[in-house]
């Protein structure tokens, strides 16, 4: 069964997209939790960060490169968050791995 990511790097559902190669795709999130509320998602399906396997590893990196890009180009490069959840009890919701950048205000403690 395929996620809303999988559809949406498919082409198959519409999102507003910051960023994409062949390997990573970034969107807006649709409910943002803060002004500023993108996702990275890497293009290769893998369920969470507890599933990276070491060949995934430049992947990984890639996407932080990523959103250090798209901080600056959103000029939150002073303050911003980049999280992802692990499993449901983390508040994961679709299970295609993905890094939420957030940012745009003072952003509160985590937990
Ligand atoms: P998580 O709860 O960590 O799995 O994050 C999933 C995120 O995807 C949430 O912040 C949702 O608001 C976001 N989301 C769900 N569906 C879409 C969509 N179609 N386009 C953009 N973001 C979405």
């Amino acid at each position: 069964m395929t996620n809303v990511f999988e559809k949406i790097i498919a082409g198959e559902l519409p999102a507003e997209k910051v960023f994409e190669n062949e390997r990573i795709v970034a969107i807006k999130d649709i409910n943002p939790a803060a002004p500023i509320h993108l996702l990275i998602i890497p293009k290769k399906s893998i369920e969470g960060i507890h599933m990276i396997r070491e060949e995934d590893l430049p992947l990984i990196g890639e996407c932080v490169k990523v959103a250090q890009q798209l901080a600056d180009r959103y000029e939150i490069s002073d303050g911003y968050r980049l999280l992802t959840n692990n499993g449901a009890k983390a508040g994961q919701t679709i299970f295609h791995l993905h890094f939420h950048l957030l940012g745009g205000r003072k952003l509160g403690v985590m937990g």
